[in-house]
């Protein structure tokens, strides 16, 4: 298992996605090895969540 950071996301200002936080998950080396690839590739930034807030486009 490998302890990695991961990103919490709320909408901003109703448009923008900002980190607010950081929550620490246990990652399997094998079962979660593509997360955990896609993690060491973009260190120091955390993992990003698996769903992101919906961003509603404004009506025109
Ligand atoms: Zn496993």
């Amino acid at each position: 298992m490998q302890a990695v950071p991961k990103a919490i996301v709320e909408k901003s200002r109703g448009t923008q996605l900002s980190v607010v936080g950081t929550r620490t998950v246990h990652l399997c080396s094998i079962c979660d090895a593509g997360i955990l690839e896609t993690y060491h590739r973009n260190r120091p930034n955390p993992l990003m969540p698996d769903e992101l807030p919906t961003i509603q486009p404004r009506e025109q």
